[in-house]
Formats: C-alpha cells, sequence, structure tokens
C-alpha cells in the first residue's frame, strides 16, 4: 500500500491536499493537533474519492509525541510505504518583536521548523530504502520576504526553505525529491481575522487564493512527473512578491 502523510490534513490547505492526493489513490495518513471532528470531515472527503486514510493525532513540534504516534505506525506497517510526505502544520502568533514572549516564538518555530524536522526524519529512512521519494513543504512568502509582525513565523519559514534546499541535496542521488511551496493569502482558517478586502487590494490578482489552488501544486511535486525538480521554492500568490 503506497501512503501519504499530510500534516495538518484536519483544516485548510492540508485538508485540500489529503483530498488532491487521495484523487491519485494514495491511502492519506491524515495528521492534526486536536481538531477530531474537523480531521473525520477530511476522512469522509478522502473515502469519498475512493480511497482510504488513516487518522493521526500528534503535534508535530513534539519529538516524543512524533514517536509515539507516527514511529509507532511505521514500526507496525512495515509492508506499507510513505511515498509522499507533505510538512504542512503550521501556526502564526503574530505580533511586534518588542511584545513576543519566548512562548510566542517556541510555538511558531516548533509547529513549522521542528515538526518538519521530527517527522521528516522518522519518514526519511524508508524513503532512501525505496529509493523513491516526495516530500513537499509548506512555507510562506514570508519566509521569502519577511512580514513585519511575523518575526517568529517569518523566521521558521526562511528556516524550512533552507532546509529544504539542503536536504534536497543529501537525497537527491536516491530520487528523494524535496520542494517547498511559499503561499501568500490563502483563504483559510489561518487568515479569517485579516481584512481580507483591504489587503486582496495589494494582490496584483485582487483576491485570496483557495486551498485548492495551493493543493494542485502540492500534487505537480507529489506526482512522479516532478522527477527532475528538487530544492526548489514555488510561489502561489496571485502575483504579491513583496
Ligand atoms: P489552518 O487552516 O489554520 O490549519 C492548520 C492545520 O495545521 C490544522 O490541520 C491544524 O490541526 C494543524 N496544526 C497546527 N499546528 C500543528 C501541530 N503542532 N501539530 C500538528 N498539526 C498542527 O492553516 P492553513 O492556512 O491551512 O495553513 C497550512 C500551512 O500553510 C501552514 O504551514 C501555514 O503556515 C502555511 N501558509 C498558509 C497561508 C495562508 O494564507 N493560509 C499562507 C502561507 C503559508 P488542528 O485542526 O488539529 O488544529
Amino acid at each position: 500500500m503506497k501512503c501519504a502523510l499530510v500534516t495538518g490534513g484536519s483544516r485548510g490547505i492540508g485538508r485540500a491536499v489529503c483530498i488532491k492526493l487521495a484523487e491519485q489513490g494514495y491511502h492519506i495518513l491524515i495528521n492534526y493537533k486536536g481538531n477530531t471532528a474537523a480531521a473525520e470531515e477530511t476522512l469522509a472527503a478522502v473515502r469519498a474519492k475512493g480511497t482510504d486514510g488513516t487518522l493521526m493525532q500528534f503535534n508535530v513540534g513534539k519529538e516524543e509525541e512524533v514517536q509515539n504516534v507516527l514511529g509507532a505506525w511505521i514500526d507496525a506497517n512495515k509492508d506499507k510505504q510513505i511515498e509522499v510526505l507533505v510538512n504542512n502544520a503550521g501556526i502564526r502568533q503574530d505580533m511586534m518583536m518588542f511584545q513576543m514572549s519566548t512562548e510566542n516564538w517556541k510555538n511558531v518555530i516548533e509547529s513549522s521548523l521542528d515538526g518538519f524536522f521530527y517527522v521528516t526524519k522518522l519518514v526519511l529512512t524508508g524513503m532512501l530504502l525505496k529509493r523513491y521519494g516526495r516530500i513537499v513543504n509548506m512555507v510562506s512568502l514570508s519566509g521569502l520576504k519577511g512580514t513585519p509582525g511575523q518575526v517568529n513565523y517569518s523566521a521558521a519559514k526562511a528556516g524550512l526553505i533552507g532546509a529544504t534546499k539542503a536536504l534536497a541535496q543529501e537525497v537527491a542521488k536516491r530520487n528523494v525529491t524535496v520542494n517547498a511551496i511559499a503561499p501568500g493569502f490563502i483563504k483559510t482558517d489561518m487568515t479569517d481575522g485579516l481584512p481580507e478586502k483591504e489587503l486582496s487590494a495589494m494582490v496584483p490578482m485582487q483576491r485570496f487564493g483557495t486551498a485548492e489552488e495551493v493543493a494542485e501544486a502540492v500534487a505537480f511535486f507529489a506526482s512522479k512527473g516532478a522527477s527532475y525538480i528538487t530544492g526548489e521554492v514555488l510561489n502561489i500568490n496571485g502575483g504579491l512578491y513583496s
């Protein structure tokens, strides 16, 4: 059985990615942190595409939880191969740096950057042994340009871009590709409180993107057709680069 693991698969972009990869026939491992009802909705949508999935509740930023849930699943399912890993889980806790607590800093770094490390480390060995794998990391425009009020988030995503490029070179020989996707403003719970009308005016396309539009690009990086692309960062931002 070929599996795709999507972290933060219960809502938003992650859910759209789960559904898109289900269309490609993958068994979807749907990770989430706490919202079981939303994760179950994703699972139902995956099943509606004619494949199946498994819910995996763990905080990607806590190594012990990742080991206890994902590590245990990998050990118990040696016949199953995780071919695709989408490191999508992430949060934002925006404020100016002079007001930012150590906790705000750590929470954001943990979910995007530490989470990438803990989850990918467990999945990578199987990919290297099978000499095939697709890793897609969800970064952000903020990680490329830096956004005021998001020093923690910009640092986490910029760090993940560096990790993407470095790991891509480490594992290229084994046909494992590592790429990143940098969305601009996408309409999800994460952007729910933002002034959409005002911000859309800054976007050349004059609107926020949809989770489905991001999922299309993830599906491409995850496909066999993207075999000679690695270490790349793809912007999905309606033309908003600064
Ligand atoms: P969202 O709607 O807020 O959903 C976040 C998802 O991540 C949920 O499934 C949540 O699980 C999960 N999650 C959060 N922290 C986690 C943790 N520590 N461990 C495991 N799961 C965790 O967010 P989104 O807008 O879809 O964002 C998805 C990714 O895209 C994030 O990495 C974000 O930084 C990035 N991004 C988003 C935008 C945008 O405009 N929306 C722009 C650029 C980049 P629960 O449901 O259990 O809480």
